[in-house]
């Protein structure tokens, strides 16, 4: 079902070192549709009609160079090779137009050997591609036996391979500080941009720990990932925008 939802937002240099426009599309669905933490992946239609309609609307409200951004961030509710081609088009024309020189994709791990066909696909157009993958953390026991996120056995080496954004998530029961710390230097070890997002209780999903939460609020840990340009944090339930963070669409 295609849910009403926020799909289009600016990030200013107020909340990200990296101005850019968000978009949130429909997909044909997740085909792995495992993970604990996600119920996004529900915002789906099987009709190729319906995701493009809705799709087309979002991509209408980029404004690219109008308000001096040139990267388009693509979210949905499961990878990039699960929207419609007919959308993918929508967005390359939709760069083409608002001079967007840079598209982020972001997907599953297991659809890496697509990528080369996007970066040749937006390259026509001279539009780079740069392609992000949620591995939520790398202590492996949490990452699959917990959150089920269909990386067993996979390095950050391995996915570094074929990507170049990280998403890291924390709030969880279970994570401690100590375990974000090394995810972060994990993430920035090998990546070029690591995006964070407190986590937010979902139903049937893990428990959100609180106090793990404002413990992280509270460290030196939070104060010097604010600062860091790499680095992006996105708190969807920081209602007051109280820390001055991202919130996800
Ligand atoms: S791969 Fe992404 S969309 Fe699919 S279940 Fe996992 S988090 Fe949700």
């Amino acid at each position: 079902m295609i849910y009403d939802l926020i799909r289009y937002q600016f990030v200013d240099s107020q909340t990200s070192s990296m101005k850019r426009e968000n978009v949130l599309l429909v997909s044909l669905g997740c085909s792995w549709g495992k993970c604990a933490f996600c119920d996004y992946q529900d915002d789906k239609s099987s009709s190729v009609l319906a995701c493009d309609t809705v799709n087309k609307k979002v991509l209408s409200e980029v404004r690219g160079r109008e308000v001096g951004s040139d990267v388009l961030e693509v979210t949905c509710s499961a990878s990039y090779t699960e929207l419609p081609f007919t959308t993918i088009n929508y967005i390359r024309e939709t760069c083409r137009e608002k001079g967007i020189e840079t598209v982020i994709l972001e997907g599953h791990y297991i659809y890496r050997d697509a990528n080369p066909f996007f970066t040749e696909f937006f390259g026509q157009y001279g539009i780079k591609t740069v392609f992000r993958c949620g591995v939520e953390t790398f202590d492996e026991h949490i990452r699959e036996d917990i959150l089920h996120k269909g990386l067993p056995g996979v390095t950050a080496k391995d996915i570094a391979r074929h990507f170049s954004w990280i998403n890291i998530m924390f709030g969880m029961e279970g994570q401690t500080l100590s375990q974000l710390e090394k995810d972060i230097a994990i993430g920035l070890n090998y990546f070029d941009r690591v995006n964070l997002s407190i986590y937010t209780t979902v139903k049937n999903g893990p428990a959100r720990d609180s106090l793990a939460i404002n413990e992280f609020y509270a460290s030196d840990l939070y104060r010097n990932l604010k600062q860091n340009p790499a680095i992006d944090i996105y708190d969807e339930w920081d209602d007051d925008n109280a820390h001055k963070v991202g919130h996800d669409i």
